[in-house]
């Protein structure tokens, strides 16, 4: 079966994962890890100390707040594995999981929910064309996802502090395609009040949420990142997503 990449486009535009999220809330998982590589050029970009991740740690811990699930992401660029022999132009889906295939060394396991992230220094492919417009593709259910390094650094260049932008631009992209795959919105985990963008997929209808979806470019992203990321420890989930969550969890 051929999987198709799911395209996280610049402000969220995609059509993303339908994974089923069974086995995040029934209680058997204890582990939510991150793995991310890095093709040269291509490395995160992280605070003035070299830190990274606090974001996607804060968001992604807050889904788990109050179970005894621990996520694990790196918290240091320095940690980070950078591949020598990535290289290329764009990059297809395919090409993405051979990367994967070759340098992936987590895997998910009935207690472990586990992504393989990779930047790399050029475009997505998807197929016919080069996507200049896409932050980061989602591949199916495979836990795979690739993030496009040209184009963070373009939504960081309109930013009045390009690194910071850059890092909550990539940081944002990562948490909105991990809560999919954990099943938000209406992805596996249920609504608890009406607040799904039906016409846009599994999202969500507050603009001032992570989970909505817009169809503009990267200056949108660039907004929003500007206006609801004012520290690295912010909740972006809006409490419509958070009462779907803990409803979640509540009923396990
Ligand atoms: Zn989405
Ligand atoms: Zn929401």
């Amino acid at each position: 079966m051929r999987i198709h990449p799911a395209a996280v486009a610049v402000a969220f535009v995609c059509s993303c994962s339908k994974g089923s999220s069974t086995g995040s809330f029934d209680g058997t998982l204890t582990k939510l890890a991150i793995e991310v590589d890095y093709a040269t050029n291509a490395q995160p970009a992280s605070a003035a100390d070299g830190t990274v991740y606090d974001l996607v740690r804060a968001n992604i811990g807050r889904l788990y707040q109050g179970t005894n699930v621990t996520v694990d992401i790196p918290s240091a660029v320095s940690s980070l594995e950078e591949l020598k022999d990535v290289t290329g132009q764009d990059f297809t889906g395919d090409q993405l999981q051979a990367i994967a295939a070759k340098h992936r060394s987590q895997t998910s396991s009935s207690t472990t929910l586990a992504f393989y992230v990779v930047y790399v220094d050029g475009y997505y492919n998807d197929g016919t064309q080069t996507r200049k417009d896409v932050l980061g593709v989602s591949i199916g259910n495979t836990g795979v996802i690739g993030m496009f390094a040209p184009v963070i650094k373009e939504v960081g260049a309109g930013g009045r502090l390009p690194t910071q932008t850059q890092r909550f631009a990539s940081e944002t992209t990562l948490i909105h395609e991990i809560s999919h795959a954990i099943g938000l919105v209406n992805n596996g985990v249920e609504l608890t009040s009406a607040h799904q963008d039906s016409a846009n997929g599994k999202h969500c209808t507050s603009t001032e949420c992570i989970m909505y979806y817009t169809n503009e470019s990267t200056n949108s992203l660039r907004d929003f990142v500007i206006r609801v990321v004012r520290d690295g420890n912010t909740v972006l989930f809006d409490s419509a997503c958070l009462a779907d969550i803990d409803n979640a969890h509540a009923k396990k």
